[in-house]
């Protein structure tokens, strides 16, 4: 009997705002959030005939820097490139970007369950003005604001390696925790500096008899004749219900014995669908050419290995993640909240640096900040070291072993016993007080008391 079988086939586009502290191509600031528009822009930024661009050095190495972190290999030769196209957030008509010749190619990086997801390329262009659709006296309008336009944009592309919206939600968050730890970006959903473009196809099989995940696999590595791009999406949540939603949408229409339409859609959050916008252009649209007015850029290997050593990039998110588990035995779990942020990983262990004298242990440093959450930009890591340390005793006895010295006090003196349930209720201190003999002095003396009362309370 034959079975049709749908795998989702899904790729990503990438766009995130590099923190440079000045423009791709001009000196003004980057700092565009929130400020009186068009109050941040130049002719370079706002396109003026006879404007010249420059490149910003510092956004290149970090695309590089980012590049290198996702297993990329650096472009020897590459350039700039004019993108064409017309749209009112462009006022020069092109955007400069790349185009045959990205900075940086061919990555790949694992997910958890050990999938590869290729890179196809990194690449830096700029980003456009921002359109603002208003109503100005009753009439409809559309206001441009040249604030953003310029800011240096990353662009991640991979392979169309996904095959579910959780897999692309893992790689997103993994994405985002290298770009910050290697502090090139806040990638800020909120604040727009990373924006996410998934697009989406269904690889139809027709297949008898599946034994397995991978005989099914094996079956068709064609791409699908159709790829459908959901646009400019601002948060993780709503990646994971469009391409979800695409799935469903594209699969009923395979099913149907349709082909779904090439093109562009967008994500309404109101509705929680994708909506049709365009048929998608293909780049020949876009008369790419080498942007004349930037000179080609050329890397050797030993540029490469001075600028962008191991040493600039330093210790990755699963790196460090790796460490924490095989040098202070953590839990996987307790590693991987602790490297979440790198400045908690750092706090961790500079904590565990001052309480390693006081006998401390880095499962004991790791349960504190996880667990008591403590203001790590009001208390210093020694000051956290030496509250660990005061109140050791209290994570020392655990709950069998103070259930077992409350219940040989309480056997040992009868007589405290029922005084107390003659309603001599101070003789608690007494019987904490020989809780305290019996363990240590800087025990909690309100865990023994609750202890005490529990135990007191379950035998009347
Ligand atoms: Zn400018
Ligand atoms: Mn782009």
């Amino acid at each position: 009997m034959k079975k049709n079988y749908y795998q989702p086939v899904v790729g990503l586009e990438i766009h995130i705002e590099l923190g440079t502290l000045s423009k791709m191509f001009c000196g003004c600031s980057t700092d565009h959030f929130n400020k009186e528009p068009n109050t941040i822009c130049c002719p370079v930024c706002l396109g003026l005939p006879g404007a010249l661009p420059v490149p910003n050095e510092k956004a290149i190495n970090w695309t590089i820097m980012l590049g290198l972190a996702l297993g990329c290999q650096v472009n020897k030769e590459s350039k700039f490139d004019r993108k064409n196209y017309f749209y009112p957030d462009l006022a020069k008509g092109y955007q400069i970007s790349q185009y045959d010749q990205p900075l940086c190619l061919q990555g790949q990086t694992c997910l958890k369950n050990g999938k590869k997801i290729g890179i196809r390329r990194v690449h830096l262009e700029e980003d456009t003005a921002k359109l603002l659709h208003t109503e100005i006296n009753g009439e409809k309008c559309t206001l441009i604001d040249f604030n953003r336009s310029g800011v240096p944009l990353l662009e991640v592309v991979t392979e169309p390696d996904f095959e579910s919206a959780d897999q692309v939600d893992e790689f997103l968050k993994k994405l985002q925790l290298i770009v910050r730890y290697l502090g090139i970006s806040q990638a800020d959903m909120e604040k727009g500096s990373m924006r996410l473009e998934p697009n989406i196809s269904i690889r139809k099989n027709q297949i008898s008899n599946i034994k397995n995940q991978n005989e099914k696999l094996k079956i068709n590595k064609e791409l699908p004749p159709y790829k459908v791009e959901v646009k400019n999406i601002n948060s993780f949540r709503f990646v994971k219900k469009a391409i979800e939603y695409e799935i469903k949408r594209q699969t009923e229409l395979l099913e149907k014995g349709e082909t779904p339409v090439q093109e562009t859609r967008g994500w309404n959050e109101n509705k929680d669908m994708t909506v049709s916008q365009r048929s998608k252009e293909e780049a020949h649209d876009y008369r790419y050419f080498p942007e004349p007015d930037i000179p080609p850029m050329e890397f050797d290997e030993n540029q490469i290995l001075k600028r962008w050593g191991k040493s600039q990039i330093g210790e990755l998110p699963d790196e460090k993640i790796k460490r924490f588990i095989a040098e202070y035995k953590l839990s996987e779990y307790n590693a991987e909240i602790l490297c979440q942020e790198k400045s908690l990983a750092d706090y961790f262990e500079q904590t565990l640096k001052a309480a390693k004298p006081k006998n401390i242990s880095p499962d004991q440093v790791a349960n504190w900040i996880i667990n008591k959450k403590p203001d790590t930009t009001k208390i210093k890591p020694e000051d956290l070291a030496k509250i660990i340390a005061d109140s050791k005793t209290i994570f020392i006895i655990d709950d069998t072993e103070l259930g077992k010295v409350v219940r040989q006090v309480i056997s040992d003196n009868p007589k405290a016993i029922s005084d107390y349930k003659s309603g001599k209720t101070a003789v608690l201190g007494f019987l904490i007080g020989k809780v305290v003999g019996l363990t240590n002095p800087s025990i909690d003396k309100k865990l023994v008391q609750n202890e005490l009362i529990r135990v007191l309370t379950k035998n009347t």
